[in-house]
């Protein structure tokens, strides 16, 4: 079989995603590789594909027992034997796993990493033919990261001491350079392929917020979207508790996840989240990594987060099946001293010594001020993203807020000239407050005490405040300007001062207009389950241009087949995204399916499934 018939045949897709084919492909001829690929992306076909293929069974190492039990549940549900061993199996539910696992009866063991020298570990995988170790997660490995995990260093070690050394696949989603290099070194990957394919998720709508009151914003994003799945990220576990409350007042299906619960209470409301149980989990950034619920449709960050890396990948864990979803921050001047206490007040951090420690938190001062960059650039903010991570992105992405509201492009250079021979002034020994009064002619207290009403730069702006900090954060940005790391960060100049002052260097941004935009027309309910029905079709490849002209997805029919998967999932014990996506139930509602054979046409259906559970499915369409 080829990849793509094991593909079509397992998971029941019609073609590779960006990337999967190429790193498969290498696998199989026997290659070490490095697959870095955004969150949703696909990583896991990248190795399960090709442990379905090869002779002999695929070791996974992973970071997290939920992680392994719903991958694990996904493959026994499409008919793949698989197994993991952490700490929440028994001694004898370990040994049985093992023992089935030496009979060949799985074709991917997934394990923690603590677990790889356990005595018994040892002997099984000594005698087993293990013909790849994969290593998801893999940036654990690395201290530059952020989820390390010491336990990650000992793989190579576990490696030397299997009789051959089967070929070594990583995968991460962390982008960044150093914690690649340390990943191919520390793995002591063998002339690997490395692939690190696009960062970019069109499906996901960014937007940054900066609300007087953020509950009452968050109540505002929610509205209409009662049905729909997501997490709110709140930066104190004080917070979680807050929204959570005040959510469940509200009449919202809400649960919270922080590390100040006890273990059960968190098992317990991850669980109710993952089943579909409840419908918004509010929580810390403890919360998530692993989680690959599929129809997560938003993620709204109540406060604004360390920096991008974790932004990014907990923005990400919405719209992971390739669906419209939505990704707001909220953000309020507080949030950067928040950060600021906590870089300084680091919780379960040890340092090996002063330098280390020094050095990561300078580190983590500069994330955390593109972070806030990012939350008050007036540029695309999906851009802005990929831009951080490296990759050259056009100006205007036309799905992000920034993009959609009306800007105007706009010489600003003369102001900016103003701003910068203020600064210079000033001996650049003032803050961004101090230099909008001194252009505005403020009378404050402090610019009169000071005498600044006497410099030559006084009052001689006519722009509003707002727009003023638009061009001082832009000229940081592109360097017209700098801004110190202090509490009170003070406004310098940067090393393109000069040319913008001679009129070398013209100033061109992207400026809100100041009318307030036209607020779009109300949408009922209907209207916006119609629509995001409409958007799914599209996003798979537009089944209906061919099959089904002009026909209208049944919004009355996917509500049953919902139904139905419920309860499947629940008889099965199983979050309903492990028996079938979104996605696939609106493609049987475009498709319609009558046979079996028509069934396998539908996308995400695989041969098992389809023996397992089409008949149910099938009825269900043919009745209504
Ligand atoms: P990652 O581990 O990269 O975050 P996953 O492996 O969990 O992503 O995949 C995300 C989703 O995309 C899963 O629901 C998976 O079934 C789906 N998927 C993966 N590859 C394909 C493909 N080639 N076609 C359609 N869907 C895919
Ligand atoms: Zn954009």
């Amino acid at each position: 079989m080829t990849s793509l018939e094991t593909l079509k045949q397992y998971f029941g897709y019609d073609s590779f995603r960006l990337g999967q084919e190429e790193l498969i492909s290498d696998i199989i001829t026997g290659k070490d590789v490095l697959g870095i690929m955004p969150t949703g992306a696909g990583k896991s076909m990248c190795f399960q594909i090709p442990a379905l293929m090869m002779e002999g069974i695929t070791l996974v190492i992973s970071p997290l027992i939920s992680l392994m039990k719903d991958q694990v549940a996904a493959l026994t549900q499409s008919g793949i034997g698989a197994a993991f061993i952490n700490s929440s199996l028994s001694d004898s539910q370990i040994a049985k796993a093992l023992y089935n696992a030496k009979n060949g009866e799985y074709k991917l063991m997934y394990v923690a990493p603590e677990r790889l020298f356990s005595y018994d570990f040892i002997a099984f995988a000594r005698s087993a033919n293990i013909q790849m170790l994969t290593v998801d997660e893999a940036h654990c490995i690395s201290q530059w990261g952020q989820d390390f995990r010491p336990s990650y260093a000992r793989i190579p070690e576990f490696i030397a001491k299997l009789p051959t050394r089967p070929r070594v696949s990583a995968f991460t989603a962390t982008a960044t350079s150093i914690v690649r290099e340390d990943i191919l070194r520390q793995l002591e990957l063998v002339n690997p392929t490395v692939l690190v394919s696009g960062f970019d998720r069109d499906n996901l709508f960014f937007e940054v917020k900066k609300p007087e009151d953020r509950f009452l914003a968050l109540m505002q994003f929610l509205k209409g979207k009662k049905d729909r799945t997501g997490i709110v990220y709140c930066g104190t576990r004080a917070g979680v508790d807050d929204v959570c409350t005040k959510l469940e007042k509200q009449g919202f299906s809400a649960s919270r996840y922080h590390a100040g619960l006890s273990d059960k209470e968190r098992r317990d409301n991850q669980e109710n989240f993952l089943y579909d149980r409840v419908q918004i989990m509010v929580a810390t950034n403890a919360f998530g990594m692993g989680i690959d619920k599929s129809n997560v449709s938003f993620v709204v960050h109540y406060n604004m987060p360390m920096n991008l890396e974790a932004y990014y990948q907990e923005a990400g864990r919405a719209g992971r099946d390739g669906q419209p979803a939505d990704c707001l921050l909220l953000y309020g001047g507080q949030d950067v001293h928040t950060n600021l206490w906590m870089i300084d007040n680091p919780r379960d951090v040890e340092y090996p010594d002063i330098e280390t420690e020094m050095a990561l938190k300078e580190r983590d001062r500069k994330r955390l001020k593109e972070m806030t960059f990012y939350c008050t650039t007036k540029d695309c903010l999906r851009g802005y993203i990929l831009r951080y991570f490296g990759e050259r992105p056009e100006n205007y992405c036309g799905n992000c807020a920034n993009c959609n509201t009306h800007f105007e492009t706009m010489d600003v250079t003369e102001e900016a000239r103003k701003i910068i021979s203020c600064v210079a002034r000033l001996k650049e020994r003032f803050g961004v407050v101090v230099i909008i009064g001194v252009l505005q002619g403020s009378k404050a207290e402090k610019i009169l005490r000071l005498g600044l009403d006497q410099l030559s730069t006084y009052g001689i702006s006519k722009v509003s405040s707002a727009q003023l900090r638009d061009i001082i954060n832009h000229l940081i940005l592109t360097g017209g300007l700098s801004k110190t790391d202090d509490q009170y960060p003070v406004i310098r100049l940067g090393q393109k001062a000069g040319e913008i002052l001679r009129g070398t260097e013209p100033v061109i941004m992207k400026l809100a207009k100041d009318d307030p935009t036209e607020k779009p027309p109300k949408k009922t309910k209907t209207d916006r389950s119609r629509k995001q029905m409409e958007q799914l079709v599209t996003a798979q490849g537009k089944p209906s241009q061919e099959e089904q002209p002009a026909k209208e997805p049944d919004i009355a029919l996917f509500e049953k087949l919902k139904e139905l998967r419920l309860k499947i999932a629940t008889e099965q014990r199983v979050p309903a995204f492990v028996i079938l996506h979104d996605s696939t139930l609106v493609d049987m509602c475009v498709k319609l399916p009558k046979t079996m054979d028509d069934l396998m046409k539908v996308s995400g259906i695989g041969r098992v499934k389809a023996e397992r559970f089409g008949e149910k499915f099938l009825r269900v369409i043919a009745e209504h």
